[in-house]
């Protein structure tokens, strides 16, 4: 989404936001239904790591929350480490070591489409539109041409397809600068 102020080669060269560390966890894309019908379809992917959000996280789900949780997915990465570091990264299995992502648009989940970009919701209920503090590139960017660039092109879109996805909305965290 950033792509017109995000230089390809640096995204290149690091891939931070496609690898996990125990602690980021939480910023684990999650798939829309879509996302994972169209991955099923592509006989390149492996649509099987893919789990019902609802698997292991939340008990034992029932009744129209659980209809509703049953339209997103994600993927398991907790098995993945090798070691006791809180800094090790497991990255996500659709990463290519060499060329990055592997999934087309309509396979990429929002979380991937948006970043570094979140919606969130504070503790008010309030929905705002924040920066990731973490991505190295758009930390050397001027933070009011960033606010200014967002919020002139994407802050509206980006707030409807919240209000028709509320789950895909991340609780607000301080460290986030707000745009
Ligand atoms: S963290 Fe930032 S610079 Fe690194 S790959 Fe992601 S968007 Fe690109
Ligand atoms: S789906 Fe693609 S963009 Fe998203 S974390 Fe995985 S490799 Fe990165």
């Amino acid at each position: 989404m950033l792509s017109s102020i995000l230089k390809k080669e640096s995204c290149a060269a690091c891939r931070f936001c496609c690898a996990f560390r125990r602690q980021s966890l939480w910023e684990v894309p999650i798939f829309t239904k879509e996302n994972k019908e169209a991955i099923e379809k592509n006989s390149s992917l492996d649509a099987s790591v893919l789990i019902p959000v609802s698997d292991g996280l939340f008990g034992d789900v029932k009744g129209d929350f659980a209809d509703f949780l049953s339209d997103y997915f994600r993927y398991e990465l907790f098995d993945s480490y090798q070691t006791e570091d809180p800094e090790e990264e497991a990255p996500c299995p659709y990463l290519d070591s060499k060329t990055g992502c592997v999934l087309n648009e309509d396979e990429k989940p929002w979380d991937c489409k948006i970043w570094p970009l979140r919606v969130m919701r504070k503790e008010d209920g309030e929905i705002v539109v924040a920066l990731t503090p973490t991505c190295p590139s758009v930390n050397q960017l001027d933070m009011e041409t960033i606010k200014e660039f967002v919020n002139d092109e994407f802050k509206e879109k980006l707030l409807s397809y919240a209000k028709e996805h509320p789950f895909l909305v991340k609780e607000y965290r301080e460290d986030f600068p707000i745009l």
